[in-house]
């Protein structure tokens, strides 16, 4: 009897919807909570097994089921969860997938079934007013200590802003929400909640990192910044295509005017986007089918919305140390930490320093760029062995990897954006890059 109830519930893994993990996507889940009836990945078992007043689980494979149980997953399952519990997702909120942080996914899940905030919107008032302020952790720029911080974001004036003393009139800085991104790197920040988010200060990019101690305060402060630029991309770029959001929304839009790579202090001249008023606050949109389509799941209501919600925000293409020369070749090799953000290569001689070293543009192919496995044979000074060149029209970029996979890694990321024809706007920004002083 046993093992024909397991085989029933293995049955209804088949079943639309049960093939996945009801929270994170991943395919072929194997484990179960039998109090919410949904098919979730181990991964995600474990953070359901913190939450036991909602959630009890079992391994579909090695756990005994009773017959109650199996008629409730029967009855249940992922799809039935997703129109209960995911009724009411707004659509600028952040749905992890698999590989994303633990927070993201353990908050998600939470958020889901702990608060039940996607079936009672007054629940989302911490991410969706369009006004929140509270403290941070904030990590300092010179001594590296993190220290308690205000923020206050508005929608109204269209800024994040921080004080460095709480009865401080002025803010610290004022970073605007048309430029800004936001994404978890608990890694680098060395914290599970740690964020960075990355602004533009006279047109060079400016890194913050901050936590809190708190999960939900951490993921409502990303999911509140995600809802102000979706509703100053709505606004900003009423009808747009995908086309002309994906120009001019990211912080691509600036750039250094300085050829190679861009040094991080360079002043530039103003960005177009300065001259963009700051966006009344539209309407409120909460469904979950403009999700699913922004998850290349179906189609959305709306043509526009699901092509705004993939700009919101951006993890980062490969992260991680290379050896760099400088434009001579002679220089020597040097150990940097390298960001790739989009088409924006950028290096540090910190992970965590406010602003980078330089920065370069990679286009596409069609505008003569090339990413090639190696170093040119005279190439000499470096101590890692795995050679990436990246050739744009102007000079050779020469970089060495420690290890072969990840040469592979930074080549794949690389040509990613090189095998992708450039946008109208792109070549605008390629042009500042190019412009030598
Ligand atoms: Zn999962």
């Amino acid at each position: 009897m046993a093992k024909e109830r397991r085989r029933a519930v293995l049955e209804l893994l088949q079943r639309p919807g049960n093939a996945h993990c009801a929270d994170c996507g991943a395919p072929d889940p194997d484990w179960a909570s039998y109090t919410l009836g949904v098919f979730i990945c181990l991964s995600c078992s474990g953070i359901h097994r913190n939450i036991p007043q909602v959630s009890k689980v079992k391994s579909v494979r090695l756990d005994t089921w009773e017959e109650a149980q199996v008629e409730f997953m029967a009855s249940h399952g992922n799809n039935a969860a997703r129109a209960t519990y995911e009724s009411k997702v707004p659509s600028f909120y952040y749905r992890p997938t698999a590989s994303d942080c633990q927070l993201l996914r353990e908050q998600w899940i939470r958020a889901k079934y702990e608060r039940q905030e996607f079936t009672r919107p007054e629940k989302q008032e911490p991410y969706s007013a369009g006004y929140r302020e509270g403290f941070l952790w904030k990590r300092g720029r010179d001594n590296g200590q993190f220290l308690s911080r205000k923020f206050v974001l508005t929608e109204r004036e269209g800024a994040l802003k921080y004080f460095n003393r709480n009865d401080a009139k002025e803010p610290k800085a004022v970073m605007k929400i048309e430029h800004l991104n936001a994404t978890f790197q608990p890694a680098k920040i060395g914290h599970p909640h740690g964020l960075q988010v990355t602004y533009l200060k006279d047109n060079s990019t400016r890194n913050i990192f901050v936590y809190h101690e708190d999960g939900k305060e951490m993921v409502d402060w990303f999911n509140a910044l995600r809802a102000a630029r979706f509703h100053y991309l709505q606004v900003a770029f009423p009808g747009a295509s995908d086309a002309d959001v994906s120009g001019a929304a990211v912080p691509l839009g600036v750039v250094l005017p300085s050829g190679g790579w861009c040094r991080g202090l360079t002043k530039g001249p103003p960005g177009p986007q300065s001259a963009l008023p700051c966006p009344p606050r539209p309407r409120e949109v909460t469904t979950g089918t403009l999700l699913d389509g922004a998850r290349g799941r179906g189609a959305g209501l709306s043509r526009s919305l699901p092509q705004l919600v993939p700009k919101l925000s951006r993890n980062y293409l490969k992260e991680g140390y290379m050896e760099k020369t400088g434009p001579k070749q002679t220089e020597g090799f040097r150990k940097r930490w390298f960001t790739m953000d989009d088409r924006r290569l950028m290096y540090f001689k910190d992970p965590l320093d406010a602003f980078a070293r330089g920065e370069v543009f990679i286009g596409s192919k069609e505008s003569g760029y090339t990413v090639l496995d190696g170093l040119p044979p005279s190439t000499q000074g470096h101590h890692w062995p795995h050679g990436i060149t990246i050739v744009t029209p102007e000079r050779k970029f020469l970089l060495a990897c420690e290890t072969e996979s990840e040469q592979r890694a930074w080549v794949e990321a690389f040509r990613k954006v090189v095998d992708r024809p450039m946008l109208p706007q792109e070549y605008a920004v390629e042009a500042h890059f190019k412009h030598k002083p």
